[in-house]
């Protein structure tokens, strides 16, 4: 292996995070490859946003550092990390088009307007939304409001991909349909993701590796197979559904 492959895209190193006297990160570890798409699952309030968030830069963490492609970024503004974000709500801006949301963080950075016109072309094949362009997210579904927040972070040309729970506001039917859609996003991009999500199944079809979390601490990280098979203990084996 080459030096450039063997280099983590993203690693987190003993990252400890307290609201005020509670501490709900103790000590996280993970190291995620260039390309990876790696799954947080666990249940509500076990620590999953709380780890977006911190890789995100949009908490003060406590303890520990985070680097993306070997450049620390513990203390960079999230703007500066090489990241993008797509929550659960799609925090698009209202009163713009949905080219204007897409162009939004790109004329602030200043691109030429060729430039952001061609990021948009290219978002907008890929994700299918080059018949809405012109339209307000208010009249848009919400599985096209969820498309457009996803080419939010796509046209900025991010290394990593950070999604939370991107798909729960969906129904059923769009969610496994948009789920296939982040797949395929996913192989046609080759970035690397950071997907959360509570529901075992979304883990189990999107992961390269799944992180089980429980009350702020990894219980395993590992292919979806392994934690299916090898469960390291009755928590895990009982939320991934292991035969017993
Ligand atoms: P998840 O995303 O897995 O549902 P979170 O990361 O949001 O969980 O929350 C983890 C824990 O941190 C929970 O116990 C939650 O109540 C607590 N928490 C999250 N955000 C805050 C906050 N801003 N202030 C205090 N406690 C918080
Ligand atoms: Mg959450």
């Amino acid at each position: 292996m080459t030096e450039a492959t063997s280099q983590p895209s993203l690693a987190i190193h003993n990252l400890q995070l307290s609201f005020g006297a509670v501490q709900v990160l103790e000590d996280v570890n993970m190291q995620i490859m260039p390309g990876e798409f790696v799954v947080l699952l666990g249940g509500s309030g076990s620590g999953k946003s709380t780890i977006l968030n911190c890789i995100a830069g949009l908490l003060d963490i406590s303890d520990g550092q985070i680097f993306i492609n070997g450049r620390n970024v513990t203390w960079e503004e999230p703007k500066d990390r090489g990241i993008g974000m797509v929550f659960q709500s799609y925090a698009l801006y209202p009163q713009m088009s949905v080219r204007g949301n897409l162009a939004f963080g790109l004329k602030n950075a200043r691109l030429p307007r060729q430039e952001i016109a061609s990021r948009i072309a290219r978002a907008a094949e890929i994700l299918q939304i080059g018949d809405y362009l012109d339209r307000k997210p208010a009249a848009l579904s919400g599985g096209q409001r969820q498309r457009v927040a996803i080419g939010r972070a796509l046209v900025r040309d991010v290394d990593v991909f950070l999604f939370d729970e991107p798909l729960s506001n969906l129904d059923a039917k769009l969610r496994a349909e948009l789920r296939v859609e982040i797949k395929r996003l996913h192989e046609t991009l080759g970035n690397t993701m950071v997907y959360v999500t509570h529901d075992q199944i979304e883990a189990m079809t999107l992961a390269d590796r799944i992180a089980l979390l429980r009350n702020g601490v990894i219980q395993q990280f590992a292919s979806p197979d392994e934690i299916y098979r090898k469960p390291v203990n009755l928590y895990v084996a009982g939320f991934i559904g292991s035969p017993s």
